[in-house]
This record gives structure tokens, C-alpha cells and sequence, in this order.
């Protein structure tokens, strides 16, 4: 069901020729998503990996597996990495420097089986990895919303609000993610990170037609739209 490795798409229709060697994940970033699982807000950020077999398009549609329990949707703002960032050359930079452009991912989570590897104090790897764990938005380049504090998402699912929030109600704002994660993982260009979910978790079906937005400055910056299929 794989194709080749996935590659970064424009929303005017371009490539950059980004292609994601991994996504560094970001868990419990906005603190009423937290509790929402009863799970304590945390003391240093939460750092998962996406790995190359989970990119797949978002729009028209993407596939979610079926028998293997509820499938969530986490709807979360990517920033897509320019150049290799080390913890070195990080402190050099500019955010424009480090980030080319930004768009939207679902951290499709399978909540069941997360939940049985936490209660086994396993790796969340099946949970979060498994192919096509990670469907992506077009994005847009950030030197057109370079305020990121004013960065909003929202999704719906038939037509319900699901999930709303916004940048300011992050734990870690989007430069200390960086610094933060750059401490230990080089990132490299085309890699993405993962900013953390709203509350409004809840699992997807077979057949829910979705709509994904970004917003900057209150206005639409990626509209991502589609159906869900069985993978
Ligand atoms: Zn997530």
C-alpha cells in the first residue's frame, strides 16, 4: 500500500524536494489534551518519532487500519526543516533560517494498543508507527505566516468541531521545541516536527469525511479535506 518516499507538497502545487527522513513527535504539548487522558501534564516536553513509512497524503483521503481497536485522530501543526539543525548551529539561526515551511499532520494513534503498551511500560512504536500513521497537509512557506504566535488549528469531522486551539496555548512555545529537541536530534532538511495536539481526541471510522484548517492570524492559511478508508 506504500508508494516511494513521501514528498512535501506545496499548496500552490509545488515541491520543494523535502522528503521526511523522520517526524519528532511532541506528546501532551497543550495541557487540557492531558487531562482529557487523565495523564499529568508533564515536566520536560514528551519526544516520539514518526518513521518514513508513515507519510502518506492527507487529502483526498487516507487509510486508518481496522480490527486493531479505536484509531484517534490527534490533528497538529508540522514545521517542515530547511537545513540540518544541531544543537551547535541551532543558537546561529533564525526561525526562518530553520524552518521552510508549515502545514498539518495527524498523529493517527491507535489508543487501545497505546494503552495496553503503557500499562506493559513498552515503547508506543505500534501505537503511533505503523504504516501510514501519519497523513500530511500541503504547507506554506513561513515566510508567509511568520507569526507563529497567532498560528490556529481546527478540525471537523462530518461536519462537527472536534478539535480547536491554538499556538498560545502550548507548554512549549515552537523556538524552545526546537532548542529542546536539536539538545539530542539532529534534524535534518525536510524533516518535520510535530507540535502537540488540542484537546478533542476521539476515534476516526470508516467513511467520516474530514476538514483540516491552519490559520494565521485568524485567516486560512491550508485547508486539507477528505474521506477515511480502511487501510
Ligand atoms: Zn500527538
Amino acid at each position: 500500500m506504500l508508494k516511494d518516499r513521501f514528498t512535501i507538497q506545496y499548496s500552490d502545487g509545488s515541491f520543494g524536494g523535502y522528503q521526511p527522513s523522520k517526524a519528532v513527535c511532541i506528546g501532551r504539548n497543550y495541557a487540557k489534551h492531558a487531562t482529557e487522558l487523565n495523564n499529568p501534564l508533564p515536566k520536560k516536553p514528551i519526544l516520539f518519532l514518526k518513521t518514513p513509512n508513515t507519510f502518506v497524503s492527507m487529502s483526498p483521503g487516507f487509510g486508518i487500519p481496522v480490527d486493531c481497536g479505536a484509531c484517534h485522530h490527534e490533528l497538529e501543526i508540522y514545521l517542515l526543516i530547511r537545513q540540518r539543525l544541531t544543537f551547535k548551529s541551532f543558537s546561529t539561526l533564525t526561525l526562518n533560517d530553520c524552518i521552510a515551511a508549515v502545514g498539518l499532520a495527524l498523529d493517527l494513534t491507535l489508543r487501545d494498543r497505546q494503552n495496553e503498551l503503557k500499562q506493559r511500560s513498552e515503547p508506543w512504536t505500534l501505537a503511533k508507527a505503523f504504516d501510514g500513521a501519519c497523513p500530511l497537509s500541503t504547507c506554506v512557506e513561513f515566510e508567509q505566516c511568520s507569526s507563529w504566535q497567532s498560528w490556529g488549528l481546527s478540525f471537523e469531522v462530518n461536519g462537527d468541531l472536534r478539535q480547536s486551539g491554538k499556538v498560545c496555548d502550548m507548554l512549549w512555545c515552537i523556538p524552545a521545541l526546537l532548542e529542546i529537541i536539536v539538545q539530542d536530534i539532529t534534524l535534518e532538511p525536510g524533516d518535520l516536527v510535530l507540535t502537540g495536539t488540542p484537546e478533542g481526541v476521539q476515534p476516526l471510522q470508516v467513511g467520516d469525511h474530514f476538514r483540516a484548517t491552519f490559520l494565521h492570524e485568524d485567516e486560512p492559511k491550508v485547508i486539507s479535506a477528505g474521506k477515511v478508508f480502511s487501510n
